[in-house]
């Protein structure tokens, strides 16, 4: 008897801390985020990023079947030379952080997706789209800031041809059932130019031109490919936090 009033007071004294809201109960002591340095500016990489370019070699690219990239590597910026293939990092990445910046040409030339076009393949195979929308009409689910094929952006945030535009990117790798069956698909939280443009979608599969897009089962981790798409597309200050 004298046992149950002494485990019922012990319960009541609890109960009342908690009904008197003790702070001290939700506060979370141990683990402790680890300590990460800011880049100056959204430019710069964090002190925990890989710096993928950094203005000035290319050490964590090739071209996209093997051998040196052959993009223009000038000034700090690394452009596109029509009809030398795709670029892909040496590294690969699952779930990430990428902040990309890119330029389309200051000289308009072509309309349409010939305008400016190229696009950061994240694992090789999903999209986010690269194009000159300045004033330039195309199908929405293939303008600059759209999952290709798949989902267009909330809103146009491009800036005008010649001029730097970012990219900050949120990407969640799908995961996929031993049988090959899908597990969950990939999800992209996108900003372009500090706007966001896709909130946490969820991808319906590797991008595709023709037809509509599907998993197929991959690699946790996947090379990132810049895309050459015969425009003189500029790139500077990529880096990438893995997730
Ligand atoms: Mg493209």
């Amino acid at each position: 008897m004298k046992k149950s009033i002494f485990t019922s007071l012990i319960l009541l004294t609890a109960i009342s801390l908690f009904a008197q809201g003790d702070p001290a109960l939700t506060e979370v002591w141990d683990p402790v985020p680890r300590v990460v340095t800011p880049g100056q500016s959204s430019s710069d990489a964090p002190s925990d990023a890989i710096v993928l370019y950094n203005g000035k070699d290319l050490l964590h690219w090739m071209g996209l079947e093997g051998g040196d990239v052959k993009w223009k590597n000038e000034n700090n910026i690394l452009t596109v030379v029509p009809g030398t293939g795709d670029i892909k990092s040496k590294e690969s990445f699952g779930d990430c952080q990428l902040h990309i910046e890119w330029r389309t040409p200051a000289e308009v030339s072509g309309s349409g997706q010939g305008r400016g076009n190229s696009g950061i393949f994240l694992m090789s195979r999903y999209e986010l789209q690269v194009l000159d929308n300045y004033n330039n009409v195309t199908y929405s689910n293939g303008q600059a800031g759209s999952i290709y094929k798949q989902h267009m952006p909330q809103v146009n945030v491009c800036r005008p041809p010649g001029e730097w535009q970012t990219y900050d990117i949120i990407f969640t790798a799908p995961r996929f059932n031993d049988d090959g069956t899908l597990k969950s698909a990939a999800r992209i939280t996108v900003l372009q130019n500090g706007v966001l443009i896709q909130n946490n979608i969820s991808l319906w599969g590797s991008t595709e031109y023709i037809g509509i897009a599907k998993y197929e089962k991959h690699a946790d981790k996947l090379p990132l490919v810049l895309q050459n798409h015969g425009n003189k597309v500029s790139y500077r200050n990529i880096w990438i936090r893995e997730l």
